[in-house]
């Protein structure tokens, strides 16, 4: 008997008719003969909900709390579902993080995965019951409760068709899969049949919301194909797997884009050997996260250096900066207005001119691009956050993405 593994979001199962809907899609294919695990999240914006409260209480939570208070949130889906089930007539068991197997590394509030024990799943399995598992948490080695990170759920679910075995890994949300932009800004934006996984970790690198990163990443790994697709229909979704002969080699994708990134600039840097890694050695000590970086060139002896970071991170690295800026001697600019658009695509790597094209078009639209980064199969700008709009919807334009019928 295939195992099958499918996740539910929390707009899928917001409400009692939902996760009723969401029953009866579990219980078809348990009756089409398959042993069939389910990784749910919490419903609708609960997530918020709780660290609003925890932030009513506490300035700075103990992270250790906070992931106790989060990880019912996706408890709560389960038990729901677990009901749900039971009135259609079949057995299901919902089981929490910790007693699905999932072990994590004792990072609270972003953990990792580092193993999976899947003696009790296999277990109920072969008891011929569903399985329902509450994303987004596991155990730690201190047997303490830890949670993966905002959007976690998907983690957790191919964390699990890795463990098992499953053939794919099926991602069920509110859109109809993954589209060349953001629908929400660009409404002629298409459904991609399918990506490859190195495009699918760019775009959930520069702001595509529709898997978490670490999700992608787990599933090039272990290599488990996703599925993403809609919760609410019956079409066909996306498919994320190895790149292949059949994909279409699209030299431009999707286009992505976010728009909470600081701009931090360190003035008259001395030009010497340690100074950056000090300065970012400083900047990993604060756990911040580090984007682009552009150094400039070095007259009399010192250099400009400015790199972004998310907005979340911005208290963590001034303070970080602080620190060291006496020492070294430099001071520092923030801007705290700043956005990033990005194009991704497996062709461009083999394909001149995409970069020109690219910097072309945000001219011709009247954008100005305040720094660059690029791997081999993306670019992306940094730009005004206020801009960063009219860019998505202009290179949409000009790669010829839209739907042309
Ligand atoms: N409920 C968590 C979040 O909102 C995890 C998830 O939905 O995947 O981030
Ligand atoms: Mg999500």
């Amino acid at each position: 008997m295939p195992t099958i593994v499918q996740k539910y979001g929390g707009t899928s199962v917001e409400g009692a008719e939902r996760i009723k809907n969401v029953a009866r899609r579990i219980v078809a294919a348990h009756d089409a003969g398959n042993k069939v695990v389910v990784v749910v999240s919490a419903m609708g914006d609960s997530t918020d909900e709780l660290l609003k409260m925890a932030h009513q209480i506490s300035a700075a939570p103990p992270e250790r709390e906070l992931d106790m208070l989060l990880s019912t949130g996706e408890r709560v889906s389960v038990a729901l579902l677990a009901m749900a089930i039971h009135e259609l007539g079949r057995t299901a068991i919902s089981l929490s993080g910790n007693q699905a197997g999932i072990q994590t590394n004792t990072v609270h509030t972003r953990a990792r995965i580092t193993g999976v024990e899947t003696g009790r799943l296999i277990e109920e399995l072969e008891s011929g019951k569903i399985v329902l598992v509450a994303g987004f948490q596991g155990v730690s080695p201190d047997e303490d409760v830890t949670t993966l990170g905002r959007g976690g759920s998907d983690t957790t679910a191919v964390a699990l068709a890795a463990a098992l075995g499953a053939g794919q890994c099926e991602i069920y949300t509110d859109v109809e899969g993954v589209y060349t932009a953001d629908p929400g800004i660009v409404p002629d934006a298409r459904r991609l049949a399918s990506v490859s996984y190195g495009e699918m970790l760019e775009m959930a690198a520069t702001g595509a919301e529709v898997l978490m990163l670490r999700s992608v990443e787990y599933a090039q790994k272990y290599g488990v194909p996703l599925h993403v697709r809609s919760s609410f229909s019956g079409d066909p979704g996306t498919c994320i797997r190895e790149e292949d002969e059949e994909m279409e080699k699209a030299v431009v994708s999707a286009v992505t884009y976010t728009s909470d990134e600081s701009k931090l600039t360190l003035l008259r840097v001395p030009d010497r050997p340690g100074v950056a890694a000090t300065v970012f050695g400083a900047l990993a000590e604060a756990d911040v996260n580090v984007d682009t970086i552009i150094q400039n060139v070095s007259e009399q002896g010192t250099t400009d250096i400015s790199f972004t970071v998310n907005q979340t991170d911005l208290p963590g690295a001034q303070k970080a900066l602080q620190a060291i800026a006496g020492d070294l001697g430099v001071a520092f600019l923030i801007d705290n207005d700043m956005g990033k658009v990005s194009i991704v695509g497996a062709g461009m790597k083999s394909y001149p001119g995409v970069a020109a094209k690219m910097f072309g078009t945000l001219a011709a639209a009247g954008v100005n691009i305040e720094m660059i980064s690029t791997s081999s199969i993306k670019i992306s700008c940094v730009i005004k956050r206020g801009q960063v709009k009219k860019a998505v919807q202009a290179l949409h334009e000009a790669f010829g993405l839209g739907n042309t019928v």
